[in-house]
């Protein structure tokens, strides 16, 4: 994965419910930290977790150590932003 630098816009997919009462959704959020715990041969090989603010539409909450999930995006991970 190419690594997220501060300040990028991502997507950052909420939680369910288990009863469906509410779909898991894409929000709006903006990096506000990056780590890295492994370190590949470039920056294209970036593996680590990102610290979030996440916009909703009812308010926001701050997210840290959130990892990646640009195929699955299971609820608690972000993804880069599509359309
Ligand atoms: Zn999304």
């Amino acid at each position: 994965m190419k690594k997220p630098y501060i300040g990028q816009i991502v997507h950052y997919q909420s939680y369910g419910t288990p009863g469906g009462e509410y779909p898991s959704v894409c929000r709006a959020a903006i990096v506000t930290d990056v780590d890295t715990y492994q370190h590949g041969p470039t920056e294209d090989h970036w593996v680590g977790h990102v610290n979030l603010a996440v916009l909703n539409p009812e308010g926001m909450f701050f997210n840290r150590g959130v990892h990646q999930d640009q195929d699955e995006c299971r609820g608690g991970t972000w993804h880069l932003a599509h359309p």
